[in-house]
């Protein structure tokens, strides 16, 4: 049952060829046996999950719900569930409960989705790894001595190894498409704005944006379209209506324009990636695609301005965390001064503070011009790059990653080596575009990504093409073999 797509499982709930208690049941099977090797989920809420998954059942039976009822997911960790404990990686907030639902996960709960439990993540979504994770990294499903990409590593794992039918992820510079290319899956982030980020903890919110990891273009289409729209208690949300993404799955590509950034095929791209992506764009170029050779000049920018931007808004956005208002506290603290530092250096892990430092400086007076307003504008040319180049061309392509998955530990001493992880992903999220990653043929036994870049709101092309690659070929079928090949005593959180 985990190998089939939304659809299918949708139309075997319908024909009652099994109920969504039984589809929630093997989906907790699953985790139970696999997951203690890859450790993509932090909290599994099995009671809630079947009875959310009976609840579907009466629901299909007396005829009424939708596509996405009885279908059971896993939410990232870093989106608020009410009464479910939502860490966002850390042990700042391993204590918390929240009171309300995000957005994302109140539109997808009343689309009748199954919640079977959180995902793990890089701590407030920093990192390109999985291995910031307060719980301990996740290991990717294809070779459990590697990282499945980050920060939504968990939630790209457990959709890879079959633990979930699809995932809600989330993408500041990279964090949805990267995990996706490195565990085999499709993922796609939106225009910024497309889905609310209320509820959806801050990491920095001018780049922030949620999205989906499924199997297949098709299912994230399904999955995307209950969780994208305006919402009036997000005012950076957008007020576009959202189209039928399923509609347009499957239109003619004949005449379309891809757009080949030189920026995204030079220096650092593995030959064996470069050769897999250059296999997908000719199966879309004998659909009927032209690919156009384009450059975006500021590109090679986008790295240096997104580690400004990103870390002073993540200084700022994670000021509340003070041992007060929420989460972790320090033992008898002395005073208020005390309570402060302490809280934060227990609670916070060493990359979130490296971005604190990194950020308050950066917003300081004295530097504030040199960096932070250098960097926005810089992010702006970054942005016209782009708005230039959809006048030439439909749709920009490149590969999500200049390599496939790399050795758990390999980055974790050289955090510029990991920043470099997001070269082809980050720009997309400084101009605010949607960007989708694609398995294609993998390199040595390992996924690779094919990212495509829209216009504004194009989602839908974007989908549609993906789908379109998807239907002519079987890269986005393979599964990674499901014996995990290290003991499951290897995994679990720090101490
Ligand atoms: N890897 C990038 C970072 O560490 C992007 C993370 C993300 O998209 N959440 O900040």
């Amino acid at each position: 049952m985990h190998d089939q797509s939304i659809a299918d499982l949708a139309a075997g709930l319908r024909a009652k060829r099994f109920s969504s208690r039984e589809l929630t049941a093997h989906f907790l099977d699953r985790i139970g046996r696999l997951d203690p090797a890859l450790n993509s989920y932090i909290t599994v809420d099995h009671d809630t999950a079947l009875a959310v998954a009976d609840a579907a059942d009466r629901h299909i039976a007396a005829g009424a719900g939708g596509p996405l009822t009885g279908i059971p997911i896993a939410h990232k960790d870093i989106f608020l569930t009410k009464g479910v404990r939502t860490s966002c990686g850390s042990r700042m907030l391993d204590n918390f409960i929240p009171p309300f639902d995000a957005t994302v996960v109140e539109r997808l709960g009343a689309a009748g989705v199954v919640m079977l439990g959180k995902a793990n993540m890089d701590e407030f979504a920093m990192g390109s790894s999985n291995e910031t994770s307060w719980y301990g990294p996740v290991r990717n499903p294809w070779d459990t001595g590697r990282v499945p990409g980050g920060s939504s590593g968990g939630s790209a794992a457990a959709v890879a190894a079959g633990l979930c039918a699809a995932a809600t992820g989330t993408d500041t510079g990279g964090s949805i498409r990267q995990p996706a290319a490195f565990c085999g899956i499709t993922g796609i982030k939106p225009t910024y704005g497309r889905c609310s980020r209320y509820g959806m903890i801050a990491f920095a919110s001018s780049l922030d944006q949620a999205g989906v990891l499924a199997r297949s273009a098709a299912d994230a289409a399904l999955v995307l379209q209950a969780m994208a729209g305006f919402d009036a208690r997000d005012s950076t949300s957008a007020e576009a209506p959202v189209p039928d993404y399923a509609a347009t799955l499957g239109e003619d590509i004949k005449g379309l324009r891809i757009g080949l950034p030189q920026e995204y095929f030079g220096e650092g791209l593995d030959a064996g990636v470069e050769a897999s992506v250059r296999a997908a764009l000719a199966e879309l170029e004998r659909q009927g695609a032209t690919l156009v050779d384009m450059h975006l000049p500021n590109a090679p920018l986008s790295v240096p301005v997104y580690y400004v931007v990103a870390p002073a808004e993540c200084s700022s956005n994670l000021a509340r965390f003070d041992g007060v208002r929420y989460g972790h506290r320090c033992e008898a603290p002395k005073d208020l001064e005390d309570l402060y530092k302490r809280s934060r250096a227990e609670g916070f892990g060493a990359e979130v503070k490296r971005r604190i430092m990194i950020g308050t400086y950066a917003l300081s007076a004295g530097y504030y011009d040199a960096y932070y307003l250098k960097a926005q504008q810089l992010r702006q040319l970054i942005a016209d790059d782009f708005r230039r180049a959809f006048e030439q061309v439909d749709v920009i392509m490149g590969p999500t990653t200049p390599t496939t998955a790399f050795a758990l530990g390999a980055k974790t001493d050289d955090p510029v080596a990991m920043y470099l992880n997001d070269i082809y992903t980050i720009a997309t999220n400084l101009a605010g575009l949607p960007g989708l990653s694609v398995p294609v043929a993998p390199v040595d036994g390992l996924p690779a990504g094919l990212q495509m870049i829209g216009n504004y709101f194009a989602e839908g092309r974007l989908l549609n093409i993906a789908h379109r690659l998807q239907q002519a070929t079987d890269w986005h079928r393979a599964v990674p073999a499901a014996a995990p090949r290290r003991p499951p005593s290897e995994t679990g959180a720090r101490d």
